[in-house]
């Protein structure tokens, strides 16, 4: 079920993001696609009713309406979109053949345009989210896709892509304890000098590891150059700040010396609306900088 004129007339979109809607309409996909045809032209990518019956309208390198800022940014990436049937408020749960539906989508958009496993961290980081998950995604805020989705997703639908992309099997139910973590897993072997006595904020992807509300314990390796001097302090801190980086809490930093590979860690909650950073400090005694080798950031997490 191809939408035209919309089909030809959007522009073309490189796509880093899957964000999963409710259309407050107790639609077939069929329905849907009629009415995007003839009523309206903010359109998603995919349909999904009910009974499992998914259609695609929009090939997903091309735009499509759903997501206000996340449709197309100025450097051509995108989000790719479903709509999918709900009651007229979008309260109720995903019936478990939406739920299959929705985990096959999520694979095959990993495994077609490489969307990273993960739920998107910023409104423009590439991976996995749903409509109200940031205000960038909608004009003026939105509920969708309601509450009991957005748990489902939590704990169902995007633990059910991560499994099955990963070959495993995947649940279908959530679990009751000990949910599925997700695995934080990045690094960044750039080069740094740290001058002496200073305070560097350090990007392993980025430089937000977690956004809350999540869970997680963290392992932050660092490898400082053999020849840093015995005598160095190396202080290493997590942090939580704003989603803008400001208003920090409180630091508390652990002390360790001399180069090669030091380990900092840290298991907490992060609250909704913050942020997981690091920094490291390196004082030497002649006030020379120390160079950063390697870095890497890892461990599970759970969405809360
Ligand atoms: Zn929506």
């Amino acid at each position: 079920m191809e939408l035209q004129p919309e089909s030809d007339g959007q522009p073309a979109i490189r796509p880093t993001q899957f964000i999963l809607h409710s259309i407050a309409a107790p639609w077939t996909a069929r329905r849907i696609y009629e009415y995007w045809r003839d009523s309206s032209n903010l359109e998603s990518h995919f349909g999904l009713g009910y009974e499992g019956d998914l259609a695609q309208y929009i090939g997903t390198e091309t735009r499509a309406d759903a997501n206000y800022g996340a449709n197309r940014r100025p450097d051509g990436t995108g989000a790719v979109s479903i709509e999918t049937a709900s009651n007229l408020k979008h309260t109720d749960p995903w019936t478990n053949a939406q739920v299959e539906k929705l985990i096959r989508v999520g694979v095959w958009l990993h495994q077609r345009h490489g969307i990273p496993l993960r739920i998107c961290r910023a409104h423009d980081d590439p991976g996995y989210g749903y409509h109200r998950l940031y205000s960038a995604w909608s004009q003026g805020g939105t509920a969708c896709p309601g509450d009991a989705r957005v748990t489902q997703f939590r704990k169902v639908v995007f633990p059910g892509i991560v499994a099955r992309a990963s070959g495993q099997t995947s649940p279908t139910t959530p679990p009751e304890e000990d949910p599925m973590p997700m695995m934080l897993a990045e690094s960044n072997d750039r080069d740094v000098d740290l001058a002496s006595g200073q305070w560097v904020g350090l990007a392993f992807d980025d430089a937000v590891l977690h956004t809350g509300p999540r869970r997680h314990h963290t392992l932050v390796h660092l490898l400082l150059a053999p020849e840093t001097p015995d005598e160095a302090v190396v202080e290493g801190r997590f942090y939580l700040t704003d989603t803008k980086g400001q208003n920090p809490s409180a630091f508390m930093p652990v002390r360790v010396r001399g180069g090669g590979g030091h380990q900092f860690t840290c298991t907490a909650d992060v609250p909704a609306g913050r942020h997981l950073r690091f920094q490291v400090r390196a004082t030497t005694p002649d006030k020379r900088p120390v160079r950063l080798l390697h870095r890497a950031a890892s461990g599970p997490y759970w969405a809360l």
